[in-house]
C-alpha cells in the first residue's frame, strides 16, 4: 500500500477544467491534467482495501489498487503493465467512462470516491509519452483467420485480443473511418479523435489490417466472410427509438444520431453527404436524458444555439443518497454532466405529444404535458399519469430525438447470414459462448448486449476473443477477467 493515511490527509480533487465561456468556443478537450503531486496525493487515497470492491464494479476486472500503488510510487511502467493487462483502451474509458469503479469504491462510503477514472487517464497518456505503448506482434502464428465486421470499442477490442493471440485479423467497418460511436457518436470536445488514431496505428502496427467503408451485406457480400476460419459480429445497436407522435415529419426533427455523426464529421473534416443540421440562432429541444442527450446539449451550445431544453420522461432521480437510493447506487443519482454546466434547462417528468409547423413544413413548437409518477415501497417510479390542464407550447425550431437504441439493423448482414435475433432485436448468443446460431460466428458489444456503454463493449470484445480462441484452438492463451495481475 502507498500511503495508509492518504486517504485521511487529502480530499478528492478532479484536474481543472477550461471556463464554460471559452471551452464553447471550440470542440477540444477541456479537463486539464493533475500536476505531479496532485496526481500522487490522488492516488494516495486509494486505501488497498482487503476485498477490493472497485475490481468486481468495473466489467473489464481492472486491478486497481495496484495500478494506484505503483503510481504513487512513480513507478509508470508497472502502472501501465497492470492497467493494460485487463483493458486494451484506458484511453477510452478514461475520458468517458461513467467509472462504476467508482460507485464500488470502499472509501465513497464516508468520503468521496477514489479519482480513478482521472488516474486510468494520466497513466496510459504517461505510458504514450514515455512510449511504453508498443505494437503487439504475437511471436506465435496460428494460421488462422478472424474477420471482425464493425470496428467500435468491441470489435477493436475483439482484434486487439485475437491479432495478440497470432491469428490473422481484418476489420470491416462501412464508415470511412474507424471507431464506431468513440468516432461518431460522442464529440470531440469528451474524446478527442486523434486519441483514436494514435490506438489505431499502433494496432496496424500490430499487423491489424482495417478495411473501412465496407459494409458487409451491402457493398461487401456477407459470402466473403466465407474465406474465415471464425467470425465476430460487433456492428453495435443502431437503430434509433423513435417518437410518433403528430408532426414527426417536420423539417427540423431529427434523430440526435444525425445531428451528432454530422457534427463529429465536420470536426474530422470528413466528408458530409447528408443535409446540414445546425442548432445556430434556434431553439433547440432535447428529448431524452442519458448520455446521448447531454451530447446534443454539448454541441448545441457550442453551435450557438438560441436556447437548449431538454425534457426527459422519467421523474428527477435523487440528489443525494436515501434510503430509497442507498450506495452503491451512486450512479442512479442525478447527474449533471459537463455538457449541462454549459447551459441548459432540464426538465423530468415530461411528456412531448405533438410538433406543430409553419406553413412551409418547418418546425415551430412542440406541445408538451406534464406528467405524475406513482411510485413502489422503494420509491422508484412504477406508472405515471397526465396532469390535467398542464399542456402546453414551448418554441423550438431544432428537436433531437435522444431516446435510446432499439436494436442493431437486421437489414443487410444480420439477414444474409440468417441468424438469429433474441426477443429484444439484439443478435442471439448465449452469455458465456459468445456465439450466435451460426457455428463460426460470434457477436459482441451492443450488437449483443443492446445499448450499453464502452467499458462493456470493451469487456464483450475481450470475453468474445477468448470464445472465438477456443474455438479456433481447443483452448486459449488470452488472459480472462478473472485473472489478477
Ligand atoms: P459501436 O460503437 O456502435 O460500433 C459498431 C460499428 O459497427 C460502427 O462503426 C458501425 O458503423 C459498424 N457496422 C455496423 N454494421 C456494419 C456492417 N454490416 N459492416 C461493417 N461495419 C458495420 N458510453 C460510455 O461509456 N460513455 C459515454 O460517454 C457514452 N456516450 C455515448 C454518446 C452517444 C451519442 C452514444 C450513441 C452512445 C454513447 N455511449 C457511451 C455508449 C457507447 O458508445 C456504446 O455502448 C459503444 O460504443 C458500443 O460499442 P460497440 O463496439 O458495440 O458498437
Amino acid at each position: 500500500m502507498g500511503k495508509a493515511t492518504g486517504f485521511l490527509e487529502f480530499d478528492r480533487l478532479l484536474p481543472q477544467k477550461e471556463a464554460v465561456e471559452n471551452r464553447k468556443q471550440n470542440y477540444q478537450e477541456f479537463v486539464q491534467t493533475y500536476s505531479d503531486e496532485q496526481l500522487n496525493n490522488q492516488a494516495a487515497r486509494c486505501m488497498n482495501c482487503g476485498i477490493p470492491f472497485c475490481h468486481s464494479g468495473c466489467p473489464l476486472g481492472n486491478v486497481i489498487p495496484e495500478f494506484n500503488d505503483a503510481v504513487y510510487d512513480g513507478k509508470w511502467e508497472e502502472a501501465y503493465n497492470i492497467l493494460s493487462s485487463t483493458n486494451n483502451f484506458p484511453e477510452f474509458t478514461g475520458r468517458i467512462c461513467p467509472a462504476p469503479c467508482e460507485s464500488a469504491c470502499v472509501l465513497g462510503i464516508n468520503k468521496n470516491p477514489v479519482a480513478i477514472e482521472e488516474i486510468e487517464k494520466h497513466i496510459i497518456e504517461i505510458a504514450y509519452k514515455k512510449g511504453y505503448v508498443q505494437p503487439n506482434k504475437s511471436n506465435i502464428k496460428t494460421g488462422k483467420k478472424v474477420a471482425v465486421v464493425g470496428a467500435g470499442p468491441a470489435g477493436l477490442a475483439a482484434a486487439a485480443q485475437l491479432n495478440k493471440a497470432g491469428h490473422d485479423v481484418v476489420v470491416y467497418e462501412r464508415d470511412d473511418k474507424v471507431g464506431g460511436l468513440l468516432r461518431y457518436g460522442i464529440p470531440d470536445f469528451k474524446l478527442d479523435k486523434s486519441v483514436i488514431d494514435r490506438r489505431v496505428e499502433v494496432m496496424q502496427e500490430s499487423g491489424i489490417e482495417f478495411r473501412t467503408n465496407a459494409e458487409v451485406g451491402k457493398n461487401v457480400p456477407a459470402s466473403e466472410l466465407d474465406q474465415y476460419d471464425a467470425v465476430v459480429l460487433s456492428g453495435g445497436s443502431t437503430i434509433p427509438r423513435n417518437l410518433n407522435i403528430p408532426g414527426r415529419e417536420l423539417k427540423g426533427v431529427h434523430y440526435a444520431m444525425e445531428f451528432l455523426k454530422q457534427q463529429n464529421k465536420r470536426v474530422g473534416n470528413s466528408p458530409i453527404d447528408t443535409e446540414e443540421i445546425l442548432a445556430t440562432g434556434r431553439n433547440v429541444l432535447v428529448i431524452g436524458g442519458g448520455d446521448t442527450g447531454s451530447d446534443c446539449v454539448g454541441t448545441s451550445n457550442r453551435h450557438g444555439a438560441k436556447s437548449v431544453t431538454q425534457f426527459e420522461l422519467m421523474p428527477q432521480p435523487p440528489q443525494s443518497r436515501s434510503a430509497a437510493m442507498p450506495w452503491p447506487t451512486y450512479p442512479m443519482l442525478l447527474k449533471t454532466t459537463t455538457s449541462h454546466e454549459e447551459g441548459c434547462q432540464r426538465h423530468w417528468s415530461i411528456s412531448t405529444k405533438e410538433f406543430l409547423g409553419d406553413d412551409k413544413g418547418n418546425l415551430r413548437a412542440a406541445v408538451i404535458v406534464d406528467l405524475e409518477w406513482e411510485t413502489d415501497a422503494l420509491g422508484r417510479p412504477t406508472k405515471f399519469k397526465e396532469v390535467e390542464g398542464s399542456e402546453r407550447e414551448i418554441p423550438c425550431e431544432l428537436v433531437n430525438l435522444a431516446m435510446g437504441f432499439l436494436h442493431p439493423q437486421f437489414e443487410g448482414l444480420i439477414q444474409q447470414l440468417g441468424i438469429a435475433v433474441d426477443e429484444r432485436g439484439n443478435v442471439k448468443a448465449s452469455e458465456n459462448s459468445y456465439q450466435t446460431t451460426a457455428s463460426k460466428y460470434f457477436t459482441a458489444g451492443d450488437m449483443r448486449r443492446g445499448q450499453s456503454l464502452v467499458v462493456w463493449a470493451i469487456s464483450e470484445g475481450r470475453e468474445c476473443a477468448r470464445k472465438v480462441d477456443e474455438f479456433l484452438m481447443g483452448s486459449t492463451v488470452l488472459e480472462s477477467k478473472e485473472a489478477v495481475y
